[in-house]
């Protein structure tokens, strides 16, 4: 069984996806406690499906693109898999939003892996399990979500660090209720040459809080 906090069909906000009709599947509970996190609804709350079940709720909502989040999916790992996997023999399109700190090994290789870097303002900066460098592919993405420019900062160090611009998409963005704006964050990122995708996430533009979060 897979425990599910809510199912619904929205415009994918965030990543190279960004704007896509796009079924979210967030799953129960999560390992880390962000200071910023929008969806706390999501720690315990939720209800057990088989996959069987969620297969056929996943496909009335109609559309090719499907995103597992949460919480954090990857705590239920072993039930997800075979689950993606039989998602993937119907020729979906999986996108895995994940905060990190859980292994990305035996993801299957056609899962998309949207995968947070907490920084110091989140209180999870120490979360992130570095041998998942290693997995991640040009096709999946790093997320990287600012606070502050100390956040800033350390994001830069990362990225240059572990040389990741030069191999794969790079997303940043804003804490909704942070002290400093679009406009200076991404002053900075233009004066610092930095090859990564500034985003504002679209679902809060469109619905505020209300939606896919
Ligand atoms: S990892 Fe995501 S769900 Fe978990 S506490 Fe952080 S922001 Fe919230």
């Amino acid at each position: 069984m897979i425990k599910v906090n809510e199912i619904f069909r929205s415009l994918q906000g965030e990543s190279s996806y960004m704007g896509l009709p796009c079924t979210f599947v967030r799953l129960s509970g999560c390992n880390l406690r962000c200071s910023w996190c929008d969806t706390a609804y999501a720690y315990y709350e939720g209800e057990d499906h088989s996959a069987e079940e969620l297969l056929k709720i996943i496909e009335k909502f109609n559309t090719n693109l499907i995103e597992f989040t949460g919480g954090e999916p990857l705590l239920q790992k072993d039930e997800l898999i075979p689950l993606i996997e039989q998602l993937i023999a119907r020729e979906y399109k999986i996108l895995l939003e994940t905060n990190g700190s859980i292994s990305l090994k035996n993801i299957p290789d056609e899962v998309v892996k949207i995968v947070d870097i907490k920084l110091h303002s989140s209180g999870e900066s120490d979360s992130f399990l570095t041998e998942n460098f290693k997995i991640l592919t040009k096709k999946d993405e790093i997320k990287f979500v600012l606070s502050d420019f100390f956040d800033y900062n350390e994001m830069k160090d990362i990225i240059k660090k572990n040389n990741l611009e030069t191999d794969r998409s790079i997303l940043v963005s804003r804490v909704f209720n942070s002290n400093i704006s679009d406009e200076e964050f991404a002053e900075k990122i233009l004066s610092d040459e930095l090859n990564v995708r500034y985003q504002i996430q679209l679902h809060k533009l469109i619905w505020g809080d209300k939606k896919a979060k």
